[in-house]
């Protein structure tokens, strides 16, 4: 069994992004620049944040975080996109979900310009991605074929069975998948709560995607020996003997599922960390794009 080591991968793909941005710096050219909108306190989407902006500072791309309140109304929010949208400086935005229950999803992401879209979520690129065309691929499925990628994983002809088919992971990750080149070109399975006969889809997985949100569930006996096993899930649950009172469990069973495999990423230090090493990606080639 080798780990599908997020923190080394997404350190590579930083280093690269230092190195270019340094390069543009040198040749007068603008360096790129995030604006993050965060909104309430919500104790998981300050830490992701927190995150993204420390990269940006890291490699040496300039990030604005843009702080609201949990009660900031629908029109409000629209009306600060519209204002990161005609900022020139500015080459990506991100709104960090979930947001408040006042507030419609939809209409957010539909509000960022898709040239600004670095988490990949309007409606102009995943139409674009599923059609093959140039896009921002969705931060965390582009942050697992990158990891794939440099672990080169054989994806051609591979059975992936996903599990989930949400609009950030799941269903994006499934299309992906099956495009007709590297890393993909595989036959996929898309799995999802009214599944029926879930075990024995996930037994006949080349490769498994797990992105359910619930800690654990993929047990050793779901899974083929020599599977390539991916596991999206970040879950905080109860745990007194850490000093926050929690602790992040993924949607594998670490221990049971890794002798059986041959390639598994880890949580943390997985997938995570490459969806900020995506959404990087994704906004220096916003940046590129203006020159
Ligand atoms: P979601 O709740 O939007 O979707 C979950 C999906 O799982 C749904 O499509 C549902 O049909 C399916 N599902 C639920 N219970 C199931 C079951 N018992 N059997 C089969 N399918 C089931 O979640 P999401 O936003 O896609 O996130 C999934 C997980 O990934 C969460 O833990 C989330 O925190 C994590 N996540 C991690 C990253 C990262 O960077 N690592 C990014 C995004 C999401």
């Amino acid at each position: 069994m080798q780990l599908l080591d997020g923190k080394i991968v997404s350190q590579a793909v930083k280093d690269r992004l230092k190195v270019q941005t340094e390069e543009r710096l040198e040749a007068g050219k603008k360096v790129p620049h995030l604006a993050a909108v965060l909104i309430g306190n919500n104790g998981a989407s300050e830490t992701y944040v927190g995150s993204k902006v420390r990269s940006c500072a890291e490699i040496g791309f300039k990030s604005t975080l843009i702080r609201l309140e949990e009660s900031i109304s629908e029109d409000e929010l629209l009306y600060k996109l519209d204002e990161l949208n005609a900022d020139f400086d500015i080459d990506g935005i991100l709104v960090q979900l979930p947001l408040p229950s006042h507030i419609a999803e939809e209409k957010v992401i539909e509000r960022i310009l898709a040239s600004k879209d670095v988490d990949g979520f309007h409606p102009e690129s995943v139409g674009r991605m599923v059609q093959g065309l140039p896009a921002y691929y969705p931060a965390t499925p582009y942050g697992i074929l990158l990891l794939l990628e440099h672990y080169n994983i054989e994806t051609k002809g591979k059975h992936a069975v996903v599990i989930g088919r949400s609009n950030i992971v799941g269903r994006p990750i499934s299309i992906m998948l099956s495009k007709p080149d590297y890393p993909g070109n595989c036959t996929v399975t898309v799995c999802h709560s009214q599944t029926k006969n879930l075990k024995e889809l996930c037994l006949q997985g080349d490769i498994i995607i797990a992105a359910l949100g619930r800690p654990e569930f993929l047990k050793a006996d779901m899974v083929k020996d020599g599977a390539v096993v991916v596991d999206v899930g970040i879950t905080r649950v109860p745990d007194a003997s850490k000093k926050s009172g929690f602790s992040i469990k993924g949607d594998v069973d670490f221990e049971g599922v890794a002798p059986k495999c041959s390639y598994i990423t880890p949580v943390p230090g997985g997938v995570g960390p490459m969806t900020i090493a995506a959404l990087l990606m994704n906004t220096y080639k916003a940046c590129v794009a203006k020159d």
